[in-house]
């Protein structure tokens, strides 16, 4: 059924490597479909999907410099265009067989994102799709009502799609950024905000003010790329490295250390480059208030008897909501709903992901258990 004759020749692997990728593929059942994703990093992009017949390559993995003035113009050179990084969930829209798909960024369709999207922007995808039927639309799903990553943006007030990137499902080929933009526009889809094409000799030093500004504003970063989107870079500002290290803190033996290790990189290689040395001071008060404050409050929450998790909110269609809560169960998370009502034709779920590790540990410790290191 998934065999090389049928999907095989978009991704340049021989037979025998196409069947050793396709066993590390995960199966998967979709509205009666059966479809296989790929979950880990190997020679094809995660998160690419072989579906009735078609192939969707996963959106390709991002690197990142820790130095501006360096790391951009070594990456690039000629022309960088610069959008900004949104922080949310990535998603990519493709139509298989006439039905609009979300997938996931490993490669599982969302039923949540299929529904909201096609509810929200169906036409506008299907006259996107029907000019480039290959079309995989990405974008990130921003806003404060978000089942995967909640992070206010003013300009949305609860959850909405930002398009980054228009790629051909089967190669894995942009759409170049100005052609792309001026097409998302044209048919009434958003795009996540741009900062201009820039000389890759001097983007260095705009960038650099774009992050300061982004930075003031409590946003995440920038995604540098190529016009032709074959090469891109990341850069975030330090209000998403604290973020993430405060975030993570506050549920200390649920997140993967590396995560936090390398958010204190990128603040240690930010301070030599951007800061004289009363910023660096004020930037380790601030670290330090990220860490420590933000796990010390959860201790305390706890030995108050409270549990803590990840809380998010989602306002949409009931029928969209069912969707995304069924799905977390069906993928073995353990919920727990503290608010549930009906506004309008809308309902409003508040609920917490239970982090199980740092509830039992911080517990333990507290009434006086042992640490075994
Ligand atoms: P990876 O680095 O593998 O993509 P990650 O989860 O670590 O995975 P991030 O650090 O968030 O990813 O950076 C890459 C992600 O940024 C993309 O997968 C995409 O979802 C998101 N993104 C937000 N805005 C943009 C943008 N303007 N252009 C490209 N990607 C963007
Ligand atoms: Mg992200």
């Amino acid at each position: 059924m998934f065999s090389y004759d049928r999907y095989g020749d978009p991704f340049d692997l021989s037979e025998d490597e196409f069947e050793s990728f396709v066993d590390n593929m995960t199966k998967r059942e979709y509205d009666g479909t059966e479809y296989l994703h790929l979950s880990d990093y190997g020679r094809v992009e995660r998160g690419t999907v072989l579906y009735d017949g078609e192939v969707v390559r996963g959106f390709p993995k991002v690197p990142r410099t820790l130095v501006l003035s360096e790391g951009v113009p070594r990456q690039f050179d000629g022309e960088v265009a610069v959008e900004e990084k949104m922080n949310g969930y990535n998603t990519r829209v493709a139509r298989l067989d006439g039905d609009k798909l979300a997938f996931s960024r490993s490669g599982i369709v969302c039923p949540f994102t299929t529904k909201f999207l096609g509810r929200v922007y169906g036409d506008e995808l299907d006259a996107l799709f029907d000019e480039i039927p290959d079309a995989v639309v990405c974008g990130e799903m921003i806003g404060r009502d978000n089942p995967y990553t909640a992070h206010g943006y003013e300009e949305v007030g609860s959850l909405d799609l930002r398009v980054f990137d228009v790629r051909d499902a089967r190669s894995g080929e942009s759409v170049p950024v100005d052609e792309r933009r001026e097409l998302v526009e044209e048919h009434g889809l958003p795009s996540v905000p741009f900062y201009g094409v820039h000389d890759a000799d001097e983007a260095a030093g705009e960038i650099r003010e774009v992050i300061e500004d982004l930075d003031e504003r409590g946003r995440e970063g920038v995604i540098m790329k190529t016009p032709d989107v074959s090469k891109q870079l990341k850069y975030t500002t330090s209000a998403a490295n604290q973020g993430d290290l405060a975030y993570a803190f506050s549920l200390p033996f649920d997140y993967g250390q590396a995560f936090m290790f390398r958010r204190i990189i990128r603040e240690a290689f930010q301070a030599h480059e951007f800061d004289d040395g009363g910023e660096t001071k004020e930037r380790a008060a601030a670290l330090g208030e990220s860490i420590l404050g933000s796990m010390v409050e959860t201790v305390g929450r706890i030995d108050d008897g409270e549990r803590v998790g990840e809380r998010h909110t989602v306002r949409a269609a009931p029928e969209e909501v069912d969707a995304i809560l069924e799905h977390f169960r069906g993928m073995g998370l353990h919920l727990v709903i503290e608010e549930d009502r009906v506004e309008g034709d809308e309902r409003f779920v508040e609920f917490v992901k239970k982090t199980q590790a740092t509830n039992d540990k911080t517990e333990n410790y507290l009434e006086g258990g042992i640490v075994r290191e």
